[in-house]
């Protein structure tokens, strides 16, 4: 990280907190490793807004050493887990389990899933919120903004 791209960081941090009545771009955001503009960008999930600093899909990754893959339609991540599911004998239910964390259960195996997921080890979506002078929480964020968030690419063109 350079002292440039931290002055850059700050001056947009800055203007988010200054210009609370007005929308902030997510495309004005940029990963403090890289610079990377206009795409999805992740953070902290406790850090509060002056100590927050936002990565990339690539800097995240390397930041939290994990190796989530982009879904085919950009959206979300493959978190590398793969549930498998199981019909329970005896019952209409189904049931899935990770070999990896379980033993399996009885029964027969009807598929298999890729889990999915939008954090990067610790770090989760960075998507402001309308009043811009914080990120929605994990759990709150707003569907539309959501939506937008998950429309920006995973590189930049
Ligand atoms: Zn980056």
């Amino acid at each position: 990280m350079t002292i440039d791209r931290m002055e850059k960081y700050l001056e947009v941090m800055i203007t988010m907190i200054e210009k609370q009545s007005e929308r902030i771009n997510l495309q004005d955001l940029e990963c403090i490793v890289c610079g990377a503009k206009n795409v999805k960008l992740w953070r902290y999930f406790n850090h509060t807004l002056n100590q927050q600093v936002l990565y990339c899909f690539k800097c995240g990754c390397k930041l939290t050493n994990t190796k989530p893959t982009p879904t085919e339609d950009g959206k979300a991540m493959y978190s590398g887990v793969v549930a498998h599911w199981y019909k329970e004998p005896g019952t209409e239910s189904f049931c899935a389990f990770i070999p990896e964390q379980f033993t399996p259960p009885e029964g027969s195996e009807i598929k298999q899933e890729k889990e999915q997921t939008d954090t990067i080890g610790f770090l989760i979506p960075a998507i402001p919120t309308e009043k811009n002078n914080v990120f929605w929480s994990y759990s709150s964020i707003k569907e539309e903004d959501r939506i937008l968030w998950q429309n920006l690419p995973f590189f930049e063109a």
